[in-house]
């Protein structure tokens, strides 16, 4: 256990191995929460609906925390903005600059894949309100250590070698995304999204773009932002829709 600004008692364990970071913390006893689990390789690495998130051993980041609140927090389904709220910050920290957020849960650099955010709920039956946060950060990984991923990605390093600076520590990282996650889940319970909602607006990677839905032709047109709920808004030929979080990918036309 160490002392960790927000989260005074906070156990971290850190793995050589996990089948997923989430998949361990959702079978750890809720009693210990807050608690994070970080691990140098994902066997079984996932993305939203079961996709597969490479982790190759100790390439990357994969870290996850759970945290237990007394009352779900109304504004849950935006939680996976205000946390890529928070790793975009946590990257700005540690000397990543230029992160911008995909809606709902990617992380980008130069339009390239450079994370993902997975979040959990556990607990609707058992009256405990445990959420899980997942996030993966591609730090060194190789090409040859990317088989089978099929949009484009970048690492950490390669966004500090086309800016022109010094590698960053993935330690330094992982501590800045560990305080940050804690403050934001934290507060989440009592503020909601909204203090999390203009800085996401500005870190957009799709506003002004061509989006659609893959799968639903009327689902088209230029991306707008969020409402005060984190639905991402489409302009489309018939007007101003919402497309809120669940099923539904969002591809750049
Ligand atoms: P959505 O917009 O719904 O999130 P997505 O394709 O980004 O769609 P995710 O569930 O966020 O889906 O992430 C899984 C996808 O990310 C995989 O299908 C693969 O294409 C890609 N991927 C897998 N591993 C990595 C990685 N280490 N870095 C970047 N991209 C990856």
């Amino acid at each position: 256990r160490i002392r960790a600004g927000v989260t005074p008692d906070l156990r971290i364990d850190v793995l050589p191995i996990a089948d997923s970071t989430n998949r361990v913390l959702m079978d750890a006893d809720p009693a210990a929460d807050p608690q994070a689990v970080i691990a140098e390789y994902q066997s079984a690495g996932r993305g939203r609906r079961g996709r597969d998130w490479r982790s190759p051993f100790g390439a990357n980041l994969y870290l996850s925390t759970a945290w237990t609140y007394p009352l779900w927090p109304h504004q849950l389904p935006a939680l996976s903005l205000a946390v890529g709220v928070i790793c975009a910050r946590a990257l700005h920290a540690a000397g990543v600059d230029g992160v911008r957020l995909k809606w709902p849960n990617d992380l980008l650099v130069q339009q390239r894949k450079l994370g993902g955010i997975l979040i959990e709920q556990r607990g609707e039956s058992s009256g405990l309100c445990r959420v899980i946060v997942g996030v993966g950060i591609n730090v060194s990984m190789h090409k040859s250590q990317a088989a089978g991923i099929d949009q484009p990605w970048i690492t950490v390093d390669e966004a500090m070698e086309l800016a022109g600076r010094p590698p960053v520590s993935r330690n330094l990282l992982a501590a800045e995304l560990l305080h940050g996650l804690h403050e934001c889940l934290a507060r989440y319970t009592v503020k909601g999204f909204e203090p999390y909602r203009e800085e996401w607006l500005a870190l957009d990677a799709l506003r002004g773009r061509e989006v659609h839905v893959p799968g639903d032709d009327k689902l088209r047109g230029i991306g707008q932002g969020i409402d005060a709920s984190g639905a991402f808004l489409i302009e489309t030929k018939a007007g101003l829709r919402p497309v809120h979080a669940g099923d539904v990918s969002l591809r750049a036309v």
